[in-house]
């Protein structure tokens, strides 16, 4: 029993340790993108200054208060995206900030960390990690029926001969991949659950359903594109796990599952 608690501890304090590293790596991703981008833009006031200076002296005043604005802009917004990471609730103003950070601060991370050879999908990671707790933050509760659990296709066992992507009760339920353990959750707190092929289908489940907030499960590319598609409706990611590689025969943490829905549960 004191083993089995140790080792608890140890995994909890494993995940905890992994889930600061990951807001570590996006808090580092955001002020190097932050400085390039005022280097951008002091660069783009300062190269047309002489020639503009020429013309009329008001043009090179106004490029430079746009400048200046745009500056702002972007100390603010990763000022407050760091604030909100770090209190875990919204500050400054920031309730669009999901928005920036999907837009804007998102790709342009995934070209900074490539500049200091950090791979794209340890970026994607840690963005979901913030993404996530920024929908915490939020702080909303939802109804059963206004969540959606949405869950890709290679959690269904490859060997499996049923068809569930119309219909997830063709699941027989034998329990040799996830998808039973998920029917079990969702009936149990009546939460719609639904299977996605591809990105195409995702969007017709979520137009069908219409959440108010959906729980996804997938890899970190799957995970940051279909929230960057989804913006602004909230998506929670939960990773889903590879033993045999990517997109075959995966898995969920069912634990997880529940753990969040209840989360979110009114
Ligand atoms: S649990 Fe369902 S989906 Fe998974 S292998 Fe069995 S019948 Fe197929």
């Amino acid at each position: 029993m004191k083993e089995n608690l140790a080792t608890y501890t140890r995994i909890d304090e494993g995940i905890r340790e992994s889930f600061s590293a990951r807001k570590r790596l996006f808090i580092g991703l955001l002020s190097g993108t932050s400085c390039l981008l005022i280097v951008f833009f002091i660069i783009f006031w300062l190269v047309p200054y002489i020639g503009l200076q020429q013309f009329h002296p008001a043009f090179t005043w106004s490029l430079g208060i746009f400048v200046l604005l745009c500056i702002a802009l972007v100390v603010w917004s990763s000022l407050a995206l760091v604030l909100n990471i770090l209190l875990k609730k919204p500050v400054l103003f920031s309730r669009k900030l999901r928005g920036i950070a999907i837009k804007l601060f998102l790709p342009l991370m995934i070209v900074v960390g490539r500049m200091f050879g950090i791979n794209k999908e340890r970026v994607r990671s840690s963005f979901i990690q913030v993404n996530n707790e920024m929908v915490a933050a939020e702080g909303r509760r939802y109804s059963p029926a206004e969540m959606l659990l949405l869950m890709p296709h290679c959690l269904q066992n490859s060997l499996c001969r049923h068809r569930l992507t119309y219909n997830i009760k063709n699941c027989k339920r034998c329990g040799e991949c996830s998808i039973s353990g998920l029917l079990g959750i969702s009936e149990e707190k009546r939460v719609p659950l639904a299977i996605a092929t591809g990105g195409t289908i995702a969007r017709r489940i979520v137009v069908k359903n219409r959440p108010r907030l959906i729980i996804a499960v997938a890899c970190e590319r799957d995970l940051a594109s279909g929230i960057q598609d989804t913006y602004p409706l909230p998506v929670y990611g939960i990773l889903n796990e590879r033993p045999h590689g990517p997109c075959l025969d995966t898995c969920v943490a069912l634990a997880k599952v529940r753990q969040t829905i209840d989360r979110f549960l009114q």
